[in-house]
């Protein structure tokens, strides 16, 4: 029974300018918290970069061109409305899909039980091209279709329980059966998508937006009643969430107000639902969290029931 975390320091090298929710300190918080004693049975190891055939798993080739083409040698360039790449953004953002799929590797071969990948930028905003809401390449869609391609996972499931909808990751597989996303997020905000009517082609995009001021019960409800029987009875081969944390009542970008425990409950939850059709197979990919101590004591509380504490 293991648990791996995966980090890399390019993380600590993607800069945005002063005063952007999403910084380096995001990672520092989460780390500082991952040392402690607690946390000694962890796995721990540096993700391989990714490589540019994964990106191209969700991203179409011309993106992925334009994208490196875009990275800087010095400075900053704007991407898009927040989205900046500096000169150690492309490291970063490559070595958060090699940590995505390093995660799944490592869980699919049952070498780990299951795996935290702690890295930035976040993913789940990236449409297939389109780089949006501090996103560049979508890690956890790029970790479902590589557990198909290189594992035979036929049914992977994403469960984003970051406080905004994953745009990104619904687009990637609105016409895709074999994976269900699943997002409970607060509505409306950013990006304005995730709808109960937004189902996907087939039905497997689950939608389950809460309101603005809702806390653990509507979460909690929400959560059993819209997000658990879908994953039920789509019976996935394999586990991926995408974990943000910025549904935490201290975080400045959102107004739900959930604690430390409910992200712990949730994870849980899905652990259980790993357990009963997965194996326990279970991959789990930072995505936003904006305030540092909610950030990084919901990630704690989120790692210590990984590893079943
Ligand atoms: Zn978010």
């Amino acid at each position: 029974m293991t648990t791996l975390l995966i980090s890399h320091p390019s993380s600590l090298r993607h800069v945005t300018p002063s005063g952007h929710p999403e910084r380096a300190d995001r990672i520092r918080a989460v780390e500082q918290a991952l040392e402690e004693e607690r946390f000694t049975a962890l796995q721990r190891v540096e993700a391989p970069e990714g490589t540019l055939a994964q990106v191209l798993l969700c991203h179409p080739a011309a993106y992925a061109d334009a994208i490196i083409a875009a990275a800087p040698q010095d400075g900053l360039v704007q991407i898009e409305a927040d989205t900046i790449m500096s000169p150690g953004t492309l490291p970063a953002a490559l070595h958060g899909v090699g940590g995505a799929v390093h995660a799944v590797d490592e869980v699919m071969t049952r070498r780990a039980t299951n795996a935290f990948s702690a890295m930035r930028p976040p993913g789940h905003h990236a449409e297939s091209d389109k780089a949006m809401g501090f996103c560049f390449f979508n890690n956890a869609a790029i970790a479902a279709r590589h557990a198909q391609a290189a594992h035979g996972a036929e049914r992977v499931a994403i469960v984003d329980w970051d406080v905004h909808h994953g745009n990104g990751t619904q687009e990637i597989f609105w016409g895709d059966a074999s994976v269900l996303y699943a997002s409970i997020h607060e509505m409306p905000l950013y990006p304005g998508t995730g709808a109960p009517s937004e189902r996907g082609e087939h039905g497997t995009i689950v939608n389950a937006p809460l309101r603005a001021g809702d806390g653990t019960d509507a979460f909690r409800d929400a959560f059993e009643s819209a997000v658990l029987p879908r994953l039920e009875a789509f019976q996935p081969d394999l586990v991926i969430i995408s974990a943000g944390f910025d549904a935490h009542w201290r975080d400045p970008l959102a107004n739900i107000n959930l604690k430390e425990a409910d992200f712990a409950w949730a994870t849980q939850k899905l652990m259980e639902i790993a357990d009963r059709h997965a194996g326990g197979r279970l991959v789990s990919i930072l995505e936003g969290g904006y305030d540092l101590e909610g950030l990084s004591k919901s990630a704690a509380a989120h790692v210590i029931a990984l590893m079943r504490g």
